[in-house]
């Protein structure tokens, strides 16, 4: 069972936990247009966090407006392990014909821009829009680690590590399985 690959300098690896505790420069939310907070990861990550986090997602929803899906945007970690936070927002599933996958793939891909613009060496992502948006787990783990390789094959950047965090036993098989594909 694959739970690592090398694309270039950077190490994709597949974790088991809690995004929130994760030890990493930035951590990924799967927010919400309104960059609010809400439940899942969102609410777990402003919960901990404090609130630096939604002060500056204030701030930034004054300024831009709402994010549309497949944008990213960085604030605070506030009072998490991880320095930052990327905000994206997932798509919500309506059957697979509304290009969910490519703003899924956006979501990653964007937010590994952030990242490597601020100089960033390591993010942790967890499983964006499957939980609440719908999104079917195995569609979702294959376009986060296909969307990540692309990314890192195309454009240089300073990350070393891109975790994929995931919640439950389920999950973790799934993102290992895909991760075996693409080994193979
Ligand atoms: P979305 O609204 O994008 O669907 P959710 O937050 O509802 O996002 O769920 C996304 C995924 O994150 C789900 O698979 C869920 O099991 C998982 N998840 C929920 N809480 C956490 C957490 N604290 N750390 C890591 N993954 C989590």
């Amino acid at each position: 069972m694959a739970t690592e690959l090398i694309v270039k300098s950077t190490k994709l690896m597949l974790v088991r936990g809690d995004i929130t505790q994760q030890k990493v420069e930035a951590i990924v939310n799967a927010a919400n247009s309104g960059l609010m907070g809400g439940g899942g990861v969102d609410g777990a990550i402003h919960r901990v966090g404090g609130s630096a986090i939604v002060e500056e997602c204030r701030r930034i929803v004054s300024q831009i407006g709402r994010l549309a899906a497949g944008k990213a945007v960085i604030t605070t970690g506030g009072n998490l392990p991880a320095k930052y936070v990327i905000h994206t927002v997932g798509p919500v599933w309506r059957g697979g014909g509304n290009s969910e996958g490519e703003t899924l793939a956006s979501c990653y891909t964007e937010s590994l821009k952030i990242a490597s613009d601020k100089g960033l060496t390591s993010i942790a992502f967890p499983a964006i829009s499957t939980g609440v948006y719908g999104y079917p787990q195995d569609q979702a783990a294959k376009i986060a680690i296909d969307a990540a390789i692309g990314y890192l094959k195309d454009n240089s950047t300073s990350l070393i590590a891109v975790h994929f965090v995931v919640y439950d036993g389920n999950a973790y098989k799934i993102y290992a399985n895909e991760l075996d594909k693409v080994a193979a």
